[in-house]
C-alpha cells in the first residue's frame, strides 16, 4: 500500500513539472521547449467538453493569463477579412464550418497568410487523411464570456503549418497557410468554430451541428475592444 502511495506522490510530481513552464524554462537537458510549450496529450486522450471549463487547460492558462482570450478576429485578411469572401456559409449545404477565398478567385489565395483568431493554445498539427490536410486547432480560454469558458478554432486544407502542438499563441499570429488539401479542391481556408472541445474531426458536413456555431457571428460579437 504504502509503495502504491508512494507511485502516486512520484507520477503527480511528475506531471505537474510536465506541464510548469517555470520548471521546463530552467530545464537545460530540454532545451527545445521555450516557456510558451506544453506537452499535449493527443485529442483522443482529452475528454470532449461541452461548456465547462477543464482542469488541464485551467492548469495552463492559469500560469499565462495573457494568453487568455481578449477578443476574435477573422483568420484571413487580419483582422477583418479584408478581400476575402465566404463562399459556403455555417449551415449552408449541413456544412459545420466557413470556406474563407481570396476575392480574386481560383487559386490565387494559395499560399495566404492564416492567422489564429484570438489568443489560446494549440492543441493539434497533423496532416489529416483524406480530404483534410493540415489541420491546426486551437482552444481559447474565455475569462469572462457569459456563455462560454473555452470555444476552439479548427483552421483545415492548409498548404503549411507554422505552429507546432502545445504552442501559446497571439490574436493574428500565423498558423498556416491557404492550400488546396493536396490538390483536392480549389484553394480555400476551411474554417470551424467549436464549443464542445476535442471533438473528433469529423466531416465537415452534418444535419447535426451540436457542438459547433457559425465562425462568423461568433467573431462579430466577440471582436477586440481596442
Ligand atoms: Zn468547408
Amino acid at each position: 500500500m504504502a509503495k502504491l502511495a508512494l507511485l502516486f506522490v512520484i507520477s503527480g510530481v511528475l506531471y505537474f513539472f510536465s506541464f510548469n513552464p517555470s520548471t521546463r524554462a530552467n530545464n537545460s537537458n530540454t532545451p527545445e521547449f521555450d516557456t510558451h510549450h506544453f506537452a499535449i496529450p493527443p485529442i483522443a486522450d482529452l475528454p470532449n467538453l461541452k461548456k465547462t471549463s477543464n482542469l488541464f487547460y485551467d492548469s495552463i492558462f492559469s500560469q499565462n493569463k495573457s494568453f487568455e482570450s481578449e477578443g476574435f478576429d477573422f483568420p484571413v485578411g487580419k483582422p477583418d477579412a479584408t478581400n476575402y469572401f465566404n463562399a459556403q456559409l455555417f449551415g449552408e449545404n449541413y456544412h459545420l464550418g466557413e470556406d474563407w477565398n481570396g476575392i480574386r478567385g481560383g487559386n490565387t489565395d494559395l499560399g495566404d497568410q492564416v492567422y489564429s483568431i484570438a489568443d489560446g493554445l494549440v492543441t493539434f498539427t497533423e496532416d489529416v487523411c483524406c480530404g483534410w490536410g493540415n489541420i491546426v486547432r486551437i482552444v481559447h480560454k474565455l475569462p469572462d464570456h457569459p456563455k462560454f469558458s473555452y470555444v476552439e478554432s479548427l483552421y483545415a486544407h492548409m498548404h503549411n503549418i507554422n505552429v507546432s502542438n502545445g504552442e501559446l499563441v497571439k490574436r493574428g499570429q500565423q498558423v498556416g497557410t491557404i492550400g488546396t488539401a493536396h490538390g483536392r479542391y480549389s484553394a480555400h481556408l476551411h474554417f470551424e468554430m467549436r464549443d464542445f472541445l476535442n471533438l473528433p474531426i469529423g466531416q465537415g458536413y452534418s444535419e447535426d451541428q451540436r457542438g459547433y456555431f457559425s465562425p462568423t457571428d461568433f467573431i462579430n460579437k466577440n471582436r477586440p475592444s481596442e
